[in-house]
């Protein structure tokens, strides 16, 4: 399911705001650290269990006698954004100079890989973002964008959302001129029953300067090169 190209490259309706759809705004100061007791954490175990044991695991043997806790800490890991990043609380733009340049080129990131997991079925969807921005007075450390993509990946979210929320953070921390945001993910709800053991699922989201069909065809063109690996 590849649905990003041919909308990708129309004509933008404009102007597109900067700021994505309300509510999407970042939470870098959301986030304090998760506190789950030990016996919260023991109560949470027996129920894993119980669900597994009901689905047809034998938990009875070496190999399954952990497994609840296992799968609890495995999700915890996995949902570690709600934590937050406090290395990008402190990633203090830097000056950039592109002011001075009208005709600003892009910055372009990626694949930068991700795991998420789907807040409808709580299972893995995985893939890879590609992000750019055209800088205004200041630029980020590339490392940063990486960061942004893992705070709000490592949580139950939907793709379309996860986009939105990159975007949107980019665009409070270095108040770039333009944001692109390209997503393409396998989602294993899907992939593991019914019939789309192949699908994939291509999300776009442009801010700012990318209402300009050029710029997004610069990105797109970017972001296909580095996904073959040139
Ligand atoms: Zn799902």
């Amino acid at each position: 399911m590849q649905h990003d190209t041919a909308a990708a490259l129309a004509p933008a309706p404009s102007p597109i705001p900067i700021r994505g759809h309300a509510g999407t705004a970042p939470a870098l100061h959301e986030g304090a650290p998760r506190a789950i007791a030990p016996d919260q954490w023991r109560r949470l175990e027996g129920h894993v269990g119980e669900i597994l044991s009901a689905l047809g695991m034998d938990l009875d043997t070496p190999g399954t006698w952990r497994t609840p806790e296992r799968f609890l800490r495995a999700l915890y890991d996995a949902t570690a954004g709600y934590d937050g990043d406090p290395k990008l609380l402190t990633a203090f733009p830097a000056e950039g100079g592109a002011a001075a340049d009208p005709v600003g080129g892009q910055i372009i990131e990626g694949p930068i890989a991700f795991s998420a997991l789907c807040e409808h079925h709580a299972l893995p969807f995985y893939g890879v973002a590609h992000v750019g921005y055209v800088p205004g007075a200041q630029i980020i450390g590339i490392s940063k964008l990486t960061r942004i993509v893992r705070l709000f990946a490592r949580r139950f979210t939907v793709q379309e959302r996860l986009g939105e929320q990159i975007a949107d953070t980019l665009v409070d921390l270095v108040d770039p001129r333009g944001v692109a945001v390209r997503l393409e993910a396998s989602h294993l709800c899907t992939r593991m029953r019914g019939v789309e053991e192949h699908s994939h699922t291509v999300t776009t989201f442009w801010r700012g300067a990318f209402r300009d069909p050029d710029m997004r065809r610069e990105f797109l063109d970017e972001a296909a090169r580095r996904r073959a690996g040139a």
